[in-house]
């Protein structure tokens, strides 16, 4: 009977590979021979709110397609399934039940990932000098999943010296065309894997895997575009007022850039940066966030799959309890010319401050507390759409989310009653689990801080319209709120969490004077048909990026950054490049 399960199992699963499998049938998986869920790409999928990332829907049908998400021909079960501390998928369900995972790998058959504990360093993967190593776990079951190197401060030194010593022959050994051409072969090798790096997103951050494999083709769209741009970084020819002078200005690429990135986008937030940094001639460092360092190694190896010189792109995994003498030493050494962060305003305004005893630029990316308006005359189910984009997207744990969302007084019923329709479609759970939408949150702490928020604003007189609850392990209900007022911490506060906390409005001066009292501006979004109050609103919203009737705005093309605690500087787009160069003026007599 097992030899035929298994005969059976292969036989489908070659028919499969060799694309022969029909939409229309129903298939077992090959190894548990449980139904494989035949509903194509998941319905939630297929409408453009949800995975994002500049693609349109028939892009993104085309990429389900591509995927065969609907199919197992990724059903591979490792022998140790991953849900070690919990029930089983399979076993929790009867046998009836249909198998809805996209896949079951085991971490260790992944190709971009390093064998062993290793970071990457000088083009070679190395173990910490110490030999210590740092668990990573999957926040949807806390299942182990590796370990990643524990560097310290001797790790640090060795990888700012093989960038440093990189430096020089990438910035001027190499033209911008040699660069952009690495860069491009690069994102032609992430999106030839983008199956694999979204998986591996999936199961270190929690977000599905549709979302995950957004992201990873999100990155390589970054290191596209700066392919491009690498040779657009034009200088200027000044007339001069002497007639035996001329006065060049050139940009520079301004050396060798740290940088230190967050668990939310664990691939793209390196991509952003590292792609305009490498374009423009600089040699990089990562240390990526402790939860989520797979990403990033997956990163380096496809890098050096592209034929980065050793040395040029370096990553770095730290611990928690070692990270913070890392980043010191990367603000405070002269052989690091520029620390780029993306993370809280907290962490942002210490690495500005520990770098300024060297005066080296740093760039920012900070935190958001988004208003979201909806004025009486917006399209509200385009509105709707919006919100869920703005809002579920990452289970709420991005940076752009709609934080504060205000409504007009007289459409806000309406818009309560099209926005809980679209809540009650959510699906909160794994994010390898076709049927999800939703993942978890990256861990318990930030499920009791979404706990807090919402305590405190029912205490204070919000109403709760729908969800509120932790499900299983990190997940949390994507939740509904009305009622919320100023004193309430989550009027304040960064939620990062899938709290939808809703404040009504009656006229544009007053909403206008409510969302921009914030000390953090990083983006905001209006929702309105009225041509003259977009322009009005736009013109004085204190945002870095504003969505007019659009809840999902982030493209490799555009600049993207804020104002005030939201941080310096601009990442994406023409922008990107400037902070990644410097301005020499060469003043010429003849
Ligand atoms: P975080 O706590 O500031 O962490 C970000 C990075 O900084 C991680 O690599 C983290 O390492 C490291 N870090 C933490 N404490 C540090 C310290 N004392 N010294 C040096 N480095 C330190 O932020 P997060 O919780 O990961 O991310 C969420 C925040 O990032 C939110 O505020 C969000 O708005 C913001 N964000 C902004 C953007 C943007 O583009 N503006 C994009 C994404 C996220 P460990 O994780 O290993 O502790």
């Amino acid at each position: 009977m097992k030899r035929f399960i298994l005969l059976f199992g292969f036989t489908l699963a070659i028919k499969c590979f060799a694309g022969e499998a029909k939409d229309e049938q129903i298939h077992n998986c090959p190894f548990c021979m449980l139904p494989i869920d035949n509903v194509g790409p998941p319905k939630h999928l297929e409408n453009d709110t949800i995975s994002g990332f500049g693609m349109n829907v028939s892009q993104r049908r085309s990429m389900f397609k591509a995927m065969g998400a609907h199919r197992f021909f990724q059903h591979h079960h490792s022998h140790i399934h991953p849900h070690q501390h919990q029930q089983p998928h399979h076993q929790k369900k009867k046998r009836s039940m249909i198998c809805t995972r996209f896949s079951c790998r085991n971490l260790a058959s992944f190709s971009v990932l390093p064998k062993g504990a290793q970071s990457y360093v000088n083009g070679k993967w190395v173990p910490a000098a110490s030999g210590k190593i740092f668990d990573v776990y999957n926040p949807y079951s806390n299942e182990l999943l590796t370990k990643a190197p524990d560097c310290e401060v001797t790790d640090a030194k060795q990888a700012v010296k093989a960038a440093r010593d990189a430096f020089e022959h990438w910035s001027l050994g190499t033209t911008a065309k040699q660069r952009g051409a690495i860069l491009q072969k690069w994102a032609q090798i992430i999106t030839e894997k983008e199956k694999e790096m979204g998986e591996i997103l999936t199961k270190e951050m929690g977000k599905p895997w549709p979302e995950a494999r957004g992201e990873v083709l999100f990155s390589a769209g970054y290191f596209e575009w700066y392919a491009g741009e690498a040779r657009r970084i034009y200088g200027q020819i000044v007339p001069s007022a002497s007639p035996n002078r001329e006065h060049f200005h050139i940009r520079e690429p301004i050396g060798v850039v740290a940088m230190i990135t967050p668990w939310n986008f664990p691939s793209a937030m390196i991509a952003r940066k590292a792609s305009a940094a490498l374009a423009a001639g600089c040699s990089v460092i990562v240390k990526p966030a402790h939860e989520t360092p797979l990403s990033a190694l997956a990163l380096a190896q496809t890098s050096e799959e592209a034929g980065m010189p050793a040395g040029v792109f370096n990553v770095l995994t730290t611990s928690a309890e070692n990270l913070p003498g890392i980043s010191r030493y990367l603000c405070e050494t002269t052989d690091v010319d520029c620390v780029s962060f993306t993370g809280s305003t907290r962490v942002g305004k210490l690495l500005l401050s520990q770098s300024a005893s060297t005066v080296k630029r740093v760039c920012l990316e900070l935190g958001g507390n988004a208003p979201f308006i909806v004025f009486e005359s917006a399209d509200l189910d385009l509105a709707v759409k919006g919100t869920m984009s703005a809002k579920v997207r990452g289970s709420g744990q991005t940076c752009v989310s709609a934080n504060r969302i205000f409504v007009h007084e007289k459409i806000h019923d309406k818009y309560l009653d099209k926005l809980k329709a679209a809540v009650a479609q959510q699906v909160v759970g794994d994010g390898m689990d076709s049927k999800t939408t939703q993942g978890p949150l990256i861990n318990g702490k930030a499920v009791e801080k979404v706990e807090f928020l919402l305590d405190d604003a029912l205490k204070k007189g919000a109403h709760l319209v729908c969800g509120g609850k932790r499900t299983a392990a990190s997940c949390f209900q994507p939740t509904i709120i009305t009622n919320v007022s100023n004193n309430m911490e989550i009027a304040h506060t960064e939620i990062f969490g899938p709290i939808i906390a809703i404040q009504s409005f009656n006229n544009e001066a007053d909403v206008l004077r409510r969302a921009n009292d914030s000390r953090v501006g990083l983006a905001g979004y209006l929702f309105s048909q009225n041509m003259a109050q977009i322009h009005r609103v736009t013109r004085r919203m204190q945002v870095g990026m504003i969505g007019v009737n659009e809840g999902l705005m982030s493209c490799v093309e555009a600049a993207f950054g804020g104002v005030k605690e939201s941080g310096l500087g601009r990442e994406g787009g023409p922008q990107g490049i400037d902070e990644f160069t410097q301005w020499k003026y060469i003043c010429v007599q003849h």
